[in-house]
Order: structure tokens, then C-alpha cells, then sequence
């Protein structure tokens, strides 16, 4: 088919996700016709670096030899069957490797298939584990501002992000916020990298007054994703770990961006040295091959529900594609290119290197701060460096940078007006420099206008 009939179609019957199809009119969806390592290619043979991993799943390039050649000899054996009464070698074989590499104590895995389902499996087990064992008050969940956990609407209730979310308030479940940490614009007039995590105290407040309603704490660990990637550091959660255990309330660990390795970790709460009571997982686990997600938990929490049937104590939560063999062999394959290709030993040189851009980009009078945690890098940018002013978001910054990056041969997708890298972990030093270069020639046009 050719590249104008794709778009023909395309313009005529998709709903494209998380986009204005107006939007369309003036820049068509690009199509793409195969992937090359780190970069995309167009239909034209335009070669563009994926320098947000294709909304941060992916982690070793497009077209991997190893990930493709598990997926066909998969695909020779079977590619789905039912996974109630049945089971297979790559569900338990990545089950039990998970286990494994997971913070200690982390010992059930059970499988969905994309992020946002493996949010509901945890909020749903948190809630039926307090039913279960006699403290039905604990219904609610406690969340932070400008959070993202997903779009279904359980995942939603405990979203903090206005821009998806303020519409459906009338049919969302009802929870606590808190005010998350937001370092670049610190309350408490705090450094990052020397903090005590003073901004937790109005979690501790909530969870000391209102823990005999609260069933578990979500967050996303070190990096707040769609927020704008705002890092900050690791006490938060060895604080967060301890209030959650001194109140009897769950810790729910949502590492579904920040897992597999993109803070330099395998996962984020190696950072703290903390295991949550249940751990979300998804986007990297197959190296950005196919949707599959896991929600770990503890055998104290897996002995809730392990009764006789009549006591009607089972998670009866199922989707139809859970524990998908293509994906479990594909996601069994991602975690010994880790060991074997030594992914995350080899990572210190290109974190380095998105470090030493740091002056570069800071430099620019509208850069307000260049942040990092890992492989994952953000500028933000501002109208006023001194007030740390925003850009009005009607301007639409964000959007300009992201057509300057593509014109230039890079896919950047800012978070309104925060630029962002999360390149797959494998891009290498000259690729990293022109993603980078790429960058910083797009926001000196945009902001120099
Ligand atoms: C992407 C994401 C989700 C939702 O995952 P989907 O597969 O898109 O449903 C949930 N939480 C975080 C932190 C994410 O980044």
C-alpha cells in the first residue's frame, strides 16, 4: 500500500490515542513502514531516533534480533491460549524470574494486559484483601497531585492529572490527594539531592488521621511520568514505606514507566532499598514488542484470598488475553538480554553523557531546569526563568518543539512544556549526541521566537 492510501484510510476510520484528530489537518499521523535499532523509518526512508521510546516502552530498538527470533519460535509452538486451568513455560518461567529480581518479598505474579489493567488488579486486591480479612472501612485510595496511573476509570480515580482526567470526575471513584513532591518548584525552598523529603508530611498527616479508611498509597516511584518527569529522590519512598507499614496501609508501587531499568535500576525501589505490597509492571517488560503487564504481590496478601472455593475469597479478576504466551516469551527473552548483554552495567557511560548536557541546555535563558533520574533526562521550559513561569499552554510550546525535532529527524513528544529523553537503553554515544543535538536545535527555535 502506498503512504497516501494509508493516510487515506487512516483519516477516514482512526481515533488516534490521546490526540485532537483536528490536530490532524494541519500534521498528519506519520506513517512509518519499519523500525531500525533506535530509529524509525518513514515511507520514505527518513530515518528519525525514537527519543521517547514509543511512549517509553521500548528498551533495546525496534527490529531487535534476539526479540524477534523469540516471538517466531513461539509463534511456531502457539501463540494464545486460555490461561485459567491451563498454563505455560514462559508465564511461569517470567513469573518466577520476576520474583526473583523484584525487591524481596514480592513472591505472586499475576498477569493482565497493559498498565492501566494491572493498576486496577492492585487497587481491586489491595480493596478485597482488607475486605478479606475484616477491616471492610479501608475503601479508599490515597494518590498525589499530578499523578498518572492510566485511563481506565479506576486507574483514573487515581490520576492527578486535570488534562485526562477533570471531565469524568462525576464517575470516578472517590479517593484522598495529596500534593506530590515537586522539586524544580520546592514549597519547602529544598534541594533534590540533599532533602529529607520534608513535602511528605501532608501524606503523613492524611494516612495518621485517615488510615482506618484507607485500603493502599499509589505512586509512581522516583520519576512522576506524565507530570512533566519530575524526579525526585529516593528517601520519599523509604519514608512513604514506613508510614504505609506504621498505618496499615498498602504501599502500591506503579513502576510501569520507571521499571526495567530506566532509572539505572532494574527497578525504581532498589533506589530506597523499599518492596512495595504490590508492584505494577508493564511498558519495557517486553522490551516494547507486545502489551502484557504483571502485579506482583506478597504471600501475606496472596494467603487472603487462599481458601475453599465456597468461602468466595478468589480474585476473580481475568482478561482474556492474560498471561499471553507471545508476550511472556518475549518478556522472558528481555530479562536475559539484561544479564546476558549486560544492559544496565554498560548504562553508566550514556547516563553520563545525558548529565554533561546539562549546562548546555541551562544555559538557555528559557530553560528553567534540566533534570535526570537514570536514562531519563527532562527540560523544562519557562517563560520566566527568575518566577520559574510557565508558558501560557494555549501557546503550545510543547507541540512546536515536538514538529521542530521531527523536521530535524527526532521523536519528541513533550509533556506540555517539559522536553523530555527516554531513548531505548541500547542507543548509543552518536546517537545519543544527535538526539540531544536535535533537542537543543528545536527549543532554541521555538523559544527564540
Ligand atoms: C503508561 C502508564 C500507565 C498505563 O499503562 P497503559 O499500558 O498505557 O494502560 C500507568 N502508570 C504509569 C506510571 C504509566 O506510565
Amino acid at each position: 500500500m502506498k503512504k497516501e492510501e494509508v493516510l487515506r484510510l487512516d483519516a477516514a476510520h482512526v481515533w488516534h490515542p490521546c490526540t485532537q484528530q483536528k490536530d490532524h489537518e494541519l500534521l498528519p499521523p506519520l506513517p512509518i513502514a519499519r523500525g531500525d535499532g533506535v530509529y524509525l523509518v518513514d515511507y520514505d526512508g527518513n530515518r528519525i531516533i525514537d527519543g521517547v521510546s514509543s511512549w517509553w516502552v521500548n528498551l533495546f530498538g525496534h527490529n531487535h534480533p534476539r526479540l524477534n527470533r523469540a516471538l517466531t519460535e513461539q509463534t511456531g509452538k502457539i501463540a494464545h491460549h486460555i490461561f485459567a486451568g491451563f498454563t505455560h513455560q514462559p508465564a511461569a518461567e517470567l513469573a518466577a524470574r520476576l520474583c526473583e529480581l523484584a525487591p524481596p518479598g514480592l513472591t505472586k505474579v499475576f498477569f493482565a494486559d497493559n498498565g492501566s489493567a494491572a493498576v486496577e488488579v492492585a487497587l481491586k486486591m489491595s480493596f478485597q484483601y482488607w475486605q478479606q480479612v475484616g477491616v471492610r472501612q479501608k475503601t479508599r485510595f490515597v494518590s498525589l497531585t499530578d499523578a498518572y496511573h492510566g485511563e481506565t476509570l479506576g486507574a483514573l480515580s487515581v490520576g492527578g492529572c486535570d488534562l485526562y482526567r477533570s471531565i469524568y470526575r462525576p464517575i470516578l471513584l472517590e479517593g484522598f490527594q495529596v500534593q506530590g513532591p515537586d522539586c524544580f518548584r520546592c514549597p519547602y525552598q529544598k534541594q533534590r539531592e540533599s532533602c529529607n523529603a520534608e513535602c511528605i508530611e501532608q501524606m503523613e498527616r492524611l494516612l495518621l488521621q485517615e488510615h482506618e479508611q484507607i485500603a493502599g498509597v499509589i505512586i509512581e516511584p522516583l520519576i512522576q511520568g506524565a507530570a512533566g518527569m519530575r524526579v525526585y529522590p529516593p528517601v520519599y519512598l523509604r519514608k512513604l514505606r514506613e508510614l504505609c507499614t506504621r498505618c496499615d496501609v498498602h504501599y502500591i508501587a506503579d513502576e510501569i514507566a520507571v521499571g526495567f531499568g530506566r532509572t539505572g535500576r532494574l527497578f525504581a525501589n532498589e533506589h530506597a532499598g523499599t518492596t512495595p505490597d504490590l508492584l505494577c509492571l508493564s511498558k519495557g517488560i517486553t522490551g516494547g514488542y507486545m502489551p502484557l503487564a504483571v502485579t506482583l504481590t506478597s504471600e501475606e496478601i496472596y494467603r487472603a484470598f487462599y481458601d475453599d472455593y465456597a468461602t468466595m475469597k478468589a480474585f476473580l479478576h481475568s482478561h482474556s488475553y492474560s498471561g499471553n504466551p507471545l508476550a511472556c516469551a518475549i518478556a522472558v527473552e528481555v530479562l536475559r538480554i539484561f544479564e546476558e548483554e549486560q544492559i544496565l552495567q554498560l548504562l553508566t557511560p550514556r547516563m553520563n553523557q545525558l548529565q554533561a548536557a546539562a549546562p548546555r541546555f541551562t544555559a538557555l535563558a528559557q530553560v528553567g531546569e534540566f533534570r535526570r533520574c537514570g536514562m531519563v533526562a527532562a527540560v523544562e521550559l519557562v517563560q520566566d526563568r527568575n518566577g520559574k513561569i510557565p508558558y501560557p499552554w494555549q501557546e503550545r510550546r510543547g507541540l512546536a518543539v515536538y514538529r521542530e525535532a521531527l523536521a530535524r529527524g527526532a521523536l519528541l513528544r513533550p509533556l506540555g512544556n517539559v522536553v523530555y529523553f527516554m531513548p531505548p537503553l541500547t542507543i548509543n554515544a552518536d546517537e545519543l549526541d544527535s538526539l540531544l543535538d536535535i533537542a537543543y536545535q528545536a527549543i532554541v527555535a521555538v523559544t527564540e521566537k
